[in-house]
């Protein structure tokens, strides 16, 4: 049985799918118009990790998980106009660069990846029925969702009416009947990126493209709703007002699942400040994904997790002394220790402590299951291991045999052994080459 704090009940809660034959996670995706950094991966490598586990309890076949990919947006336009190209150069880009960094931290990509520019034809229906509903109305060519009409605004944060309108930062607009009101629909300029609608030429806002792809893809009611804690407000407390106005009261998500920040030094990490580290970079320099990977599963998902070198260095070292271990053992029960600190809300800092004392075969299947040791160990330690750093160990290995400690030798043996590093024995001592 697994376990999620659901952050609407604020409390943890046994996972019991609606339908266990089709489960279905959603998660916000990027916005792309510019390179992910390490903050953007978290939540791509949090629910990747939860869909796993999510197919080993109920079936490789049992999840619908969709990741939307927002390719209208305003910080998209103003790319697109200071490089002098289609926005369409932008975010093709970006979405390429998302999903090859991504794909190097071990995330599979989701099973549906819908684009908002191929939806706005249900974003258009869904805002009328709600104008037709009474939850929202037209003004100036824009269309505004009418918070007072929803008596159960605020669930999800539960912010009272001036922390709502702070925390939204939200625009004063004339044409607002309420502050607190927000775009479904606003108008485009020409010459800038738009649709055809009944309220005119325009494009639609942020929120309004989850709700209707969830509804179109998974269903009025889906099992998981998945994103970063600052996507509480207002992003998914707007989400779950459209969709449950729009559904005649059902609710959006049944459980409401949410990663914490990377920060850097004090603060978060994020584009605004300027205090970015980019799976892009650390791969460049060297670091490989399972490495990140491991880094950024570390922490519980929920708490923040300070991104620094040392973190970095760990896992690497973490992983050099699993694949040591592992060697080329095949896949095969996953550890029952492993599985039920992964049950437990996920908790990867105790999943990974369990995995540390496996071995062999249970060592590899506990670790696919987090998406680590995917590599073979020689492929893993190809090239790394120096000349100087063999030499040590293999005279470390003459000792041992010398006092007749050969559970030591062998250990070396089998280690180096791991590293693609083959030991031969002769009268005049022993030889190395790689394998
Ligand atoms: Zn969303």
């Amino acid at each position: 049985m697994i376990c999620l704090y659901d952050t609407l009940a604020r409390e943890k809660r046994a996972f019991v799918p609606a339908d266990p034959r089709r489960i279905t996670m959603y998660v916000c995706g990027p916005t792309v118009y510019g390179r992910a950094h390490i903050g953007n991966a978290r939540p791509a490598v949090v629910f990747d990790t939860l869909a796993r586990l999510v197919r080993h309890e109920f079936g490789e076949d049992s999840l619908v998980y969709a990741r939307n990919v927002t390719d209208v947006d305003d910080k998209i336009i103003a790319s697109a106009e200071a490089e002098g190209v289609d926005p369409s150069v932008i975010t093709e880009r970006y979405e390429r660069h998302y999903l090859e960094d991504m794909r190097a931290l071990g995330v599979r990509d989701p099973d549906i990846a819908p684009h908002a520019t191929q939806e706005i034809g249900p974003m258009i229906a869904m805002i009328e029925r709600l104008i037709g509903l009474g939850n929202a109305y037209e003004a100036e060519g824009h269309v505004l969702f009418s918070v007072s009409s929803d008596p159960d605004y605020g669930v999800l944060s539960r912010r009272d009416r001036e922390a709502m309108v702070a925390g939204a930062r939200v625009e004063v607009a004339p044409y607002k009947r309420d502050p607190a009101d927000f775009v479904l629909w606003k108008p485009s300029a020409d010459g800038v990126i738009g649709w055809d609608s009944p309220w005119g030429r325009g494009r639609p806002g942020w929120h309004i493209e989850c709700s209707a792809m969830i509804a179109a893809h998974l269903g009025e009611t889906i099992d998981i709703h998945g994103g970063g804690l600052d996507l509480i407000f207002p992003h998914h407390e707007n989400e779950i007002a459209q969709s449950r106005c729009a559904h005649g009261g059902a609710p959006l998500a049944r459980y409401w699942v949410h990663n914490g920040f990377v920060d850097m030094g004090a603060e978060k990490m994020s584009k605004s400040l300027g205090n970015i580290v980019t799976p892009a970079e650390l791969l460049a320099q060297g670091h490989r994904g399972e490495t990140l990977r491991l880094a950024l599963l570390s922490a519980h998902y929920r708490q923040p997790l300070p991104w620094t070198e040392n973190l970095v260095a760990q896992a690497k070292a973490t992983l050099d002394g699993l694949y040591r271990k592992v060697g080329d053992s095949e896949e095969r029960e996953v550890d029952a220790g492993v599985l039920d600190a992964l049950r437990d809300d996920l908790n990867t800092p105790l999943a990974l402590s369990r995995l540390s004392r496996l071995e062999g075969s249970a060592l590899k299947a506990s670790a696919q299951l987090l998406g680590l040791l995917q590599d073979s160990a020689a492929d893993w330690f190809q090239g790394e291991a120096d000349a100087g750093d063999i030499e040590a160990r293999i005279a470390e290995r003459t000792e041992a045999k010398k006092s007749r400690d050969f559970a030591t030798a062998d250990r070396i043996r089998d280690e180096l052994k791991a590293e693609g590093i083959v030991l031969e024995d002769g009268p005049s001592g022993t030889t190395w080459r790689r394998e």
